[in-house]
């Protein structure tokens, strides 16, 4: 055992928030109650976005958190993009992974590698009033990404995309796509590149839309592109170099879906607690019950457990530290925790539970894509074996 003795003086606890981060959190909690809450039921039965919420929020400034002002951005931080995303979450899983991939994703891709003329076009629609869509998945590529298929020739003054994305979220909305390709197939992961991709480009098209289990009002679509003109100057980053975009985007992108389901498991515990103070049997509320009280505290437990390492993984991000195994631990934990959380909280509401009529089923189906996009849980179990038996990548 040490005796060493460290200066603590400037430590503060992972949880405390400073001024504008308290701000954003609480603008954007109300936000949620009040103006998404009465949507929620009905957004998941037609399986579709509030388009006025969209316009909120971009009214509200958080399609643009980490966008510097000068591009109309907020100019704040990656730990206040997962405040946000945690808070929209835990009323709509939805809008949180709305608002999380275009913040984790688009924007975080181009703030990094963008050329300034791609930043200067791109970030302020993408902060004012487009939505964006990051595509790397196709039928074939899921896990093994980089065995995607789809083409970019060079003709010299464009560059033609042909191929198909598959489980594209954001796709019915979006008005900008980064979208990854092979210029180079006989050179395997080192011909992938990524591209900036406009709506109406000639020969893009968004295709069928996923019927899914959950975040049902997220639209998640199939892309169809055929010889697709993008011009020159929208490859995002260096030729070749699209698989270390796609790598470090998706290790920052899932610290955000872990903030998703820490909000996710926060609002299905909050109606479950409520829930326990309200029905009654054997003559008294479920809540006084030592077995649903034991059920309330370990799922309280969990969750701080989840949030603890979602901040830290945050936190570690914004400070420029190494963070690759804490994000794949928060991502990985968190979904964990989300589906456990959810679920006893369906069971807390009894045979209501297991309805429609009541929020809390929604919350259940909703925890379950933590564990499957921006890498499944085998594949975070990888990352972290990586990084603990090979020494920290
Ligand atoms: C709702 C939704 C939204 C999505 N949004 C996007 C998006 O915006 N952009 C995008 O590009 N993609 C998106 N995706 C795709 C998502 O990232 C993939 O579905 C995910 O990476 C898994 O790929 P797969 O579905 O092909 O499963 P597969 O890769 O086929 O995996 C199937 C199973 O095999 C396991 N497995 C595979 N390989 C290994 C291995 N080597 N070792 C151990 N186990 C393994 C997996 O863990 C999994 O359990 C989305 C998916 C969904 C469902």
């Amino acid at each position: 055992m040490t005796t060493e003795t460290i200066d603590t003086a400037g430590a503060v606890p992972l949880t405390r928030l400073s001024e504008e981060e308290q701000m954003f959190q609480q603008s954007v909690r109300e936000f949620a109650v009040e103006k998404i809450r009465p949507l929620v039921h009905k957004m998941d039965h037609d399986a579709t976005m509030d388009k006025d919420l969209i316009k909120s929020f971009f009214e509200l400034g958080i399609m643009g958190i980490e966008v510097p002002e000068r591009f109309g951005g907020a100019g704040s931080t990656f730990f206040t993009a997962v405040l946000i995303v945690e808070e929209l979450s835990h009323v709509d899983a939805s809008c949180g992974v709305l608002v999380d991939v275009q913040n984790t994703l688009v924007n975080n891709a181009l703030l990094r590698w963008g050329s300034d003329d791609l930043k200067t076009k791109y970030l302020p629609m993408l902060a004012a009033d487009t939505v964006g869509a990051y595509a790397l998945s196709e039928a074939g590529s899921g896990s093994d990404a980089f065995a995607l298929a789809m083409r970019a020739e060079d003709k010299g003054d464009y560059w033609s995309l042909t191929g198909q994305k598959l489980w594209i979220t954001n796709a019915a909305e979006a008005g900008v796509f980064i979208i990854f390709a092979n210029v180079n197939p006989e050179a395997g992961y080192k011909g992938i590149t990524a591209f900036v991709v406009e709506r109406d480009f000639p020969g893009f098209q968004v295709g069928k839309k996923e019927d899914k289990t959950g975040i049902r009002a997220s639209s998640t679509c199939e892309l169809m592109l055929e010889d697709c003109r993008v011009p020159r100057e929208n490859v995002l980053g260096e030729i070749g170099k699209g698989y270390k975009i796609a790598i470090e985007t998706l290790n920052e992108g899932r610290i955000g879906i872990g903030a998703q389901m820490v909000g996710v498991a926060r609002g299905a515990l909050e109606h479950a607690i409520a829930y326990a103070k309200e029905r009654k049997q054997f003559g008294r509320a479920i809540g006084d019950f030592q077995a649903v009280q034991f059920q309330i505290a370990q799922a309280a437990t969990d969750l701080e457990a989840a949030r603890l390492l979602v901040y830290n993984a945050a936190r570690l991000k914004d400070a420029g530290m190494p963070f690759l195994r804490e994000a794949a631990m928060a991502k990985l934990f968190s979904s964990q925790v989300c589906e456990r959380v959810t679920s006893v909280s369906v069971e807390i509401f009894g045979g209501n539970g297991y309805t429609r009529e009541y929020p809390i089923e929604k919350f259940w189906r909703d925890s379950k894509i933590g564990q499957i996009y921006e890498g499944t849980s085998n594949m975070q179990l990888q990352t972290i074996a990586k990084t603990i038996l090979t020494d920290r990548l």
